[in-house]
């Protein structure tokens, strides 16, 4: 193995789990193939396994001015979002009595989408946002906002200057996190005595039971099981409290934290999930070459479908100009000799082209205007709401391919 440390335990044993090859970022569209090809960067993608504090992580660290050179701002979040938010902050002002004395605060608080719900309720909130574009909309919609990167220097500064949280948020960030130790120890410091943090990510356990292998690209560096998750915490003095399993993002975890001098208790949920990981063998590198496997044999049944339907003389296409979508495109091997292009609603993409395979990104009404006669969709998350939008294209004979789970023609 190279030289790699785990980004939590600082262990240089990593046990390897999966590689995907090299893949350009899957964020990173392309303008025009023919003048951006040859530059277009492509990093290594490798899953690993760290068997002192069991976390799995890619051994890639991209800079994040190359990263985030394409960082967008999505203003319009989407209903479901919105109402998961409020239900959220509704919850939390109740359990924990927060008021008009309490402070809630959320870690990349975008344009304070969040937040909101808590300010509306009476209750005072400051946002962390680094991108300085979307710090500026939030202040503008009456959000209080810092305009810095979170770290434990960041939140030093804040608990100096009496800004400790009551609540803390932090939504689909823990896996962006280069520096885990200080991010963490950051969390302890802004925390409020008795105050709880409530952190969003997508799980491991359920990346695992539904080979979501696309989910792995070079802005998601951490992959959690509540295992790794504790060892994460406990070094930090930070104790787990509650956990709950969410349908977010193909299957979120929402933990809480409190600090370890905290009078609040952990409630049965946690030591449930931890023995349940224990069962499943989540604590060894055996249960995620499983994984592996079964991504390898998901590529073998897709590729012989397409290739099949190819062969027949059917028209391909996809939908969902997503992150995911790439890693599948680019580790699979599917092109522009398979699929004619990709649909995609958001009009920033239309009019570029898929990273690494340069395949065009159109607006969704060509898939009715040029009936393909299979419509791979990339972004699986979203089957049921894209399969309704496109019910017209399925009334006149146009078929689904979901490659994820299991490939399934819809
Ligand atoms: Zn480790």
């Amino acid at each position: 193995m190279s030289a790699f440390v785990c980004r939590s335990c600082g262990g240089s044993e990593q046990h390897s789990i999966l590689s995907l090859g090299s893949t350009p970022l899957a964020n990173s569209l392309v303008r025009d193939p023919a003048v951006e090809a040859a530059a277009e960067p492509r990093y290594p993608l490798e899953l690993v396994f760290c068997p002192v504090c069991l976390l799995v992580q890619i051994t890639e660290t991209v800079p994040p001015e190359v990263l985030f050179r394409d960082y967008l701002y999505f203003s319009s979040f989407s209903d479901t979002m919105l109402a998961h938010a409020r239900e959220l902050t509704a919850r939390m002002k109740a359990a924990l009595k927060l008021g008009e004395r309490s402070l809630a605060v959320e870690i990349a608080s975008n344009d304070g989408y969040l937040l909101q719900y808590y300010k509306q309720a009476g209750v005072p909130v400051m946002g962390i946002e680094p991108a300085r574009n979307i710090a500026k909309v939030a202040e503008e919609r009456g959000i209080p906002t810092v305009p810095e990167f979170f770290g434990l220097q960041l939140a030093t500064e804040l608990a100096a200057d009496r800004k400790r949280a009551d609540v803390l948020h932090a939504n689909n960030v823990l896996a962006h996190v280069a520096d885990l130790n200080g991010f963490v120890a950051g969390i302890h410091a802004i925390l409020a005595d008795e105050g709880v943090a409530a952190l969003e990510f997508p799980y491991l356990g359920d990346m695992i039971d539904h080979c979501e292998f696309d989910t792995i690209y070079h802005e998601h560096l951490c992959y959690y099981s509540l295992g790794a998750i504790k060892h994460l915490f406990e070094r930090h003095h930070l104790k787990l409290i509650a956990v709950e399993r969410l349908p977010i993002h193909g299957g979120s975890l929402l933990l809480q934290v409190a600090r370890d001098g905290s009078a609040r208790a952990a409630d049965p949920s946690v030591q449930a999930l931890l023995d349940e990981e224990n069962r499943r063998g989540m604590g060894s590198v055996d249960f995620y070459r499983g994984f592996a496997r079964r991504v390898l044999a998901l590529k073998d049944s897709l590729r012989a479908l397409l290739t099949r339907l190819k062969g027949e003389g059917k028209r391909l296409a996809a939908y969902g100009a997503a992150a995911k979508g790439s890693t599948l495109l680019n580790t699979f091997g599917i092109g522009r000799e398979t699929l004619d292009f990709v649909a995609d609603r958001s009009t920033y993409k239309q009019g570029r082209y898929m990273p690494g395979v340069h395949i065009p990104i159109v607006p969704p009404e060509q898939i009715l205007a040029t009936m393909p006669d299979y419509t791979l969709l990339l972004t699986w998350n979203f089957a049921d709401e894209i399969l309704r939008q496109q019910q017209a294209y399925r009334d006149r004979g146009g078929k689904f391919i979901v490659p994820v789970p299991e490939v399934t023609v819809r």
